[in-house]
C-alpha cells in the first residue's frame, strides 16, 4: 500500500462559479505511479464545495445555481451576517449542504468516474478567491 498527495490552486471569480478540475485530478494520479486504489479530493474552504457530476452548461451555469438560490436565497436574512460577518452566510449553508470532499475509485491511471462525470469545483463565496484542492491518493 502506498499513498501520494498533491494540493493544487485555483483562482476563482465568486458565486457560482463551476471549474471542471477532472483533468488535474487526473494528472495527480498518474504521477503518483499507482496503479489501483482510493481518490479523496478534498478543499479546505467553508463557502466552497465539491461534486461529482455532467459538467454541462445548462446544469453549470443555470440550472445548478437557481437549485443552489432555491436552498439557500441571496438575499434571505442570515444570522452569519448580522453578526457583522462578510454577507456570504448563504454561501457558507449551501457549501455546507453539498459537502468539500469526493472519494472515488481509481484504476489504469485514471478516475473510475462515469463517461457523463467529471469532478466539479464550485466557487460559492461572493468574491473572488484562492482556493486550494488536496488530492490525497491510497492505493498500490
Ligand atoms: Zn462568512
Amino acid at each position: 500500500m502506498g499513498t501520494h498527495r498533491q494540493t493544487f490552486a485555483l483562482e476563482t471569480k465568486g458565486e457560482v462559479q463551476a471549474i471542471d478540475i477532472t483533468a488535474k485530478v487526473t494528472e495527480v494520479i498518474r504521477d503518483s505511479r499507482l496503479k489501483e486504489g482510493i481518490a479523496c479530493v478534498f478543499t479546505p474552504g467553508s463557502t466552497c464545495a465539491l461534486v461529482t457530476n455532467e459538467f454541462e452548461p445548462g446544469l453549470m451555469r443555470a440550472d445548478l445555481p437557481a437549485v443552489l438560490e432555491r436552498i439557500a436565497p441571496t438575499d434571505a436574512e442570515y444570522a452569519h451576517n448580522q453578526r457583522g460577518g462578510d454577507d456570504n452566510g448563504h454561501s457558507h449553508l449551501r457549501s455546507a449542504a453539498l459537502g468539500q470532499s469526493v472519494s472515488f475509485p481509481f484504476g489504469g491511471g485514471r478516475p473510475l468516474l462515469g463517461t457523463w462525470q467529471q469532478v466539479v469545483f464550485l466557487e460559492l463565496d461572493v468574491r473572488p478567491r484562492s482556493r486550494q484542492v488536496v488530492v490525497q491518493l491510497v492505493g498500490e
